[in-house]
């Protein structure tokens, strides 16, 4: 049944919602390149949320009801510096020496324009002001968190499920906090080689190669989509194990690891589900799959004559060519 809170004219977009898959890699960082063209020098004046419930109660995120006017304190009337990404997280240094953590989870992502407060009776709603995306893509309308900003437009967070968590730490104790200290290497930096690759996901060697390539303590930013990606240009089954990996199969994951991530941003992330960039636009990396949700499309590469294959792995789908792919153990 369709949740109460969702409007009737939303439908299509909940039940595109139960498919929702995490902003990856590129989904974040075509977020981070958003704040630093738009937001860099701005004064973070006033913040909102309707996120607060009782169910949070003494978390550190602004869930928690009694946690939330410790974070106003802690931002407002800072300057927003720059922002940057650590795997799937958003790190939004404040002039303060203060660091706004925000994690998009399923549904979450980060918009930016004028917008305006709509009351009617106690409920308080937060709706774009200008026609376009931001105001009629119904993913865009969720909008759970506001900051207005010296400039007297708004930074917010809109997001259909929930699950986004949001937070304020010094900006001394990001790398060493709990959000950030268990995670791998980063996939794009200049010095993550074939090698550094080989020996991460060596650590676990019983682990199947798709799940090892989302397990972030391993390798930092990747998940559902650019797993199957990857796998797909590498022709390696999602479940061979890790310690059948040949070198030549780390070397073919590394290689499209760097070309697939680095189309991700070059089409500004993947919106097949929830994710828009900062402006409310779409990205485009949904049109150049060629495995992921292609199940029973044949496989694309040249001279295959394969099928787009879906399995569970994990509690999450795998999609792989039945050909090209074959599971060799
Ligand atoms: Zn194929």
């Amino acid at each position: 049944m369709t949740s109460p809170c969702i409007p009737k004219t939303l439908r299509s977009s909940v039940r595109a919602s139960k498919l929702s898959v995490m902003p990856e890699l590129p989904e974040v960082q075509t977020t981070v390149n958003g704040i630093n063209r738009y937001l860099r020098g701005l004064k973070i004046v006033d913040v909102w949320t309707n996120y607060k419930s009782a169910y949070h109660n003494g978390k550190n995120h602004i869930k928690n009801y009694k946690f939330f006017p410790i974070f106003k304190n802690k931002v407002v009337d800072s300057k927003i510096i720059q922002a940057e990404r650590r795997a799937k997280n958003i790190l939004i240094h404040l002039s303060n020496e203060n660091t706004i953590l925000v994690h998009m989870k399923m549904t979450g992502h980060l918009l930016y324009g004028k917008y305006g407060l709509q009351k009617r009776g106690k409920d308080e709603t937060w709706v774009a002001i200008q026609k376009g995306p931001l105001r009629d893509d119904p993913f865009n309308r969720f909008i759970r968190l506001v900051f207005t900003l010296s400039n007297g437009k708004h930074f917010v967070l809109s997001d259909l499920r929930k699950f986004a968590k949001v937070t304020v730490l010094p900006t001394k104790d990001i790398p060493d906090s709990s959000e950030l200290s268990h995670l791998g290497p980063e996939p794009l930096d200049d010095d993550f080689t074939v090698l550094i690759l080989e020996n991460r996901l060596n650590r676990r060697p019983n682990c199947v190669i798709k799940q090892a390539l989302m397990d972030q303590t391993l390798i930092a930013g990747i998940g559902n989509i650019y797993s199957d990606e990857i796998l797909w240009a590498s022709s390696i089954h999602p479940k061979v194990p890790v310690r059948s990996l040949k070198r030549k199969d780390f070397v073919a994951i590394w290689k499209n690891m760097q070309v697939i991530l680095n189309k991700g941003l070059d089409f500004k992330g993947d919106s097949m589900s929830d994710y828009r960039t900062i402006d409310g636009t779409p990205g485009k990396f949904q049109n150049e799959h060629r495995a992921y949700r292609r199940t029973g499309k044949p496989c694309t590469k040249r001279g295959c004559k394969g099928t787009i294959r879906r399995m569970v792995i994990g509690a999450r789908s795998a999609h792989f060519c039945d050909t090209h792919q074959k599971l060799k153990i």
